[in-house]
Formats: structure tokens, sequence, C-alpha cells
């Protein structure tokens, strides 16, 4: 099926733009593969369909990253990817269970509150940390939300770069202690943030 992309004009294959998403479908040349942008809404093509030359040129000028495919070899998101993933997954789950309006907000909590280490304990009771930031990111809102805290913007994006920052600390080979390993990251750069002050 030919279509003509939404940013160019030129004919183009089922590759469909929408939100935080590229998803190339049968027939394009990154056939099965997920993108994510890392770039602000504001420096997007508007949501429509992308041929494969406007998806090259984005992925060449950093724009774009993939993050998952169906078929072929996967790929290994960056720490700025798996931000945007765990942001995404996290805001997903937490509009699912809330309006926006009458909890307290997570945003308000202090960043060394004990609250926050037991959101932490609870999502790894929920969650492999090793694993997709999907899952993490949505993990985390639940574990806010059972502590009673909600409306959570900006803060699961503080969560997302701690977690990524400790994430990257962690050799991917290193699978027994891996869990263990991953908290101590998180309290270490926890602790770092909070001894520089606001
Ligand atoms: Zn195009």
């Amino acid at each position: 099926m030919e279509y003509a992309c939404s940013s160019c004009g030129m004919s183009a294959g089922d590759t469909t733009h929408e939100g935080l998403f590229v998803h190339a479908g049968w027939g394009s040349k990154h056939d099965t593969t997920s993108f994510v942008w890392l770039v602000p809404v504001v420096d997007r093509p508007a949501p429509g369909i992308l041929c494969d030359a406007c998806v090259d040129a984005h992925i060449a000028s950093g724009n774009l990253e993939a993050v998952s495919r169906h078929v072929g070899p996967r790929p290994e998101p960056s720490i700025v990817a798996r931000r945007r993933l765990f942001e995404h997954a996290a805001q997903e789950t937490s509009d699912s269970f809330w309006s926006r309006h009458g909890d307290r907000a997570y945003a308000a909590l202090e960043p060394d509150s004990e609250l926050e280490r037991a959101v932490i304990e609870t999502r790894r009771e929920m969650c492999d940390d090793h694993d997709i930031p999907h899952r993490v990111g949505a993990a985390h809102a639940r574990a806010a939300i059972l502590h009673g805290l909600a409306n959570a913007d900006p803060g699961f994006t503080i969560a997302s770069a701690r977690w990524a920052r400790a994430i990257s600390k962690i050799p991917s080979s290193d699978d027994e202690m891996s869990e263990e390993a991953l908290l101590l990251a998180l309290l270490e750069v926890q602790e770092r943030e909070d001894n520089m002050g606001p």
C-alpha cells in the first residue's frame, strides 16, 4: 500500500508517526522497528505517515532512535531513549488511574523523602528494574499510586532520570547481583543529587 509522506509529500510505506512513537510497518525499510522521538514535540514533524528517507534523516540527525524490533536484532536503547519510554509509560499508567485533580501531587515530594524510597522498593517488588523501560515506568506509577501519590508529572521526570542514570552504571552482563546493584546505584544517584541541593 502506498501513502504520501505527511512531512515531505513523497510516496511512503506504512510507517506511522503518532505521539512519542514512529512505527515502521511491513514493506518499509525499517520493517517492524519502533522508534521514539528524542526531541520535543515542536521539533517533530506533524503526526501521520513518514517515508523511509524522512525517517533516515531524523535518525541521522539524532532526533529519532530505534527502541524495539519484532524481526532482526533487538536495539539497545540509549539512556535518553530509556528515559522517554519510562516517563511515557509512567504518565500513561498514572493518567489511566487518576483524574488530574484532587490528589496529592507527586512533584511536591521532597527528593530525599522516605516516601520516594518506599516507591522505589515497591516498584522493585513489581518488576525487574533491568527489564524494559515501559514496564519499569508503569510499575513506578503504580507504586507511587499505592503510596497515595498521583498527578505525577514532573515527578516521573525526576524518577526516570535517576533510574536511567543508575541503570547506565550496571553492566548488562551483571545478572546475579544486578537487582541489588541497581538499588544501590539508585540510592547513590539520589544521595549525590540531594547533597548538591536545589
Ligand atoms: Zn518524507
